[in-house]
């Protein structure tokens, strides 16, 4: 993979593939995180004599969709760029050259949302011709998207030959080859959140390279029923016991350390106000459901977690939107910010971890936060992502 430094912009065109699938509320972006992200490689191709050709896709529209229109980024991003973006209604046909064309080193030209078109989704070889006919580099910036094989971040690449990650999908790759491919020791993946089904092959992948596994949140009943505990209302997946089974039995052949809670706080529904009271996980009253980890286990969590040179962190402890259930996955995050001040390497990544780390103020003290919820997750389930493959 050639590193964008390595590639001279002079007099070039790049056409860069960012994630611009910002939430709105109303007319206005709720959260510009994504459009942030994406300046430092703009930035980068226009101070080293390029232009920009800017390209993403935006929500799930089936056709052309007013509401889901890039047009509804461009101030921002003007904004942010601290100069005007050219904008055109298509990212093809003959308007979309002759911008591209005219384009002069130092300007900036989005294109309308990809997904207007069904053949970005479908990988379509016409269509990536056709947007790779733009310019004479591609740049791939949008790590959200590289588990997709899209026409726009996988297909397109072989039109180029030169061609390169963005600085935010190169921290991205470095991050977790930090973690997957030669971590300081020891190596503790935090893994929490809901259903323990959508985590298994990660949990399973990971094995080869931590030294200990903490797991929380809902997903930790389905292993505490697996050994014979007794779990009352909690979520739990019956169909993962024997998944549970095998990776305590690979855990242990491994010399993997698991870590699962010994008491929570439950409550007697699924509630912020209900009857609530800290309980042994392995005996959990009929009538009553898991929803944090308890004060025992959240001191545990923590000596674990300061103790590890290097971590990675996805998924809740409990119901964290709750305030009545947030101490546990509050407790790991001060934990990871602790350890992380102290010199270990951190990545969190996943929608829920990110959030997480914002709500407990210490976005600031982790290594890194992955941009990518899926593309992190078939990171670490050991997939080699098309959007990455292609860049090679
Ligand atoms: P996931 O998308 O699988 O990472 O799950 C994240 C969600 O899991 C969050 O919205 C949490 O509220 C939820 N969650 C965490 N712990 C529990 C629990 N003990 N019972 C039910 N839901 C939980």
């Amino acid at each position: 993979m050639t590193p964008i430094k390595d590639i001279s912009f002079v007099n070039k065109k790049a056409l860069i593939r960012v994630d611009f699938n910002v939430p709105f509320n109303g007319d206005s972006i709720s959260d510009n995180s994504r459009i942030l992200a994406a300046i430092p490689t703009i930035n980068y191709v226009l101070e080293n004599g390029g232009s920009c050709i800017v390209i993403s896709h935006l929500g799930r529209p089936k056709k052309k969709d007013k509401k889901l229109s890039l047009l509804r980024i461009k101030h921002e991003l003007e904004r942010l760029l601290n100069l005007v973006v050219i904008f055109v209604e298509d990212c093809i046909g003959p308007e979309v050259k002759n911008a591209s064309e005219t384009l002069k080193p130092g300007q900036v030209l989005l294109l309308e949302n990809l997904r207007f078109y069904k053949e970005e989704v479908a990988g379509d070889e016409k269509f990536a011709k056709e947007l790779s006919s733009l310019a004479d580099i591609y740049i791939n910036d949008a790590y959200g998207t590289t588990h997709r094989a899209h026409a726009s971040t996988s297909t397109i690449a072989k039109y180029f030959t030169e061609k390169s990650p963005g600085l935010l999908l190169e921290k991205e790759i470095l991050s977790l080859k930090k973690v997957l491919e030669s971590p300081k020791k020891p190596v503790t993946a935090i893994v929490g959140g809901a259903k323990v089904s959508s985590k298994i092959s990660i949990i399973a992948n990971m094995l080869k390279v931590i030294d200990n596994l903490i797991i929380g949140g809902g997903m930790a009943y389905t292993f505490i029923l697996s050994s014979g505990g007794k779990i009352g209302d909690s979520i739990c997946e019956p169909e993962n016991l024997g998944d549970c089974q095998e990776i305590i039995d690979q855990a242990k052949e491994k010399n993997v350390k698991i870590f699962l809670p010994t008491d929570v706080i439950v409550s007697q529904s699924f509630s912020n106000n209900d009857k609530q009271k800290e309980v042994d996980i392995q005996n959990i009253p009929d009538g009553w459901q898991g929803l944090d980890i308890g004060t025992k286990t959240r001191k545990k969590f923590a000596d674990v977690i300061k103790q590890s040179k290097t971590l990675l962190w996805n998924g809740p402890m409990g119901v964290f939107e709750m305030s009545s259930f947030q101490n546990g996955t509050e407790a790991v995050a001060n934990a990871v910010a602790v350890a992380t001040q102290k010199g270990s390497f951190s990545l969190v990544g996943g929608g829920d971890s990110v959030a997480a780390v914002k709500k407990f103020n210490v976005k600031d003290k982790i290594s890194f936060i992955s941009t990518g919820g899926g593309a992190m997750l078939e990171s670490l389930e050991g997939k080699v992502l098309p959007g990455i493959k292609a860049l090679q």
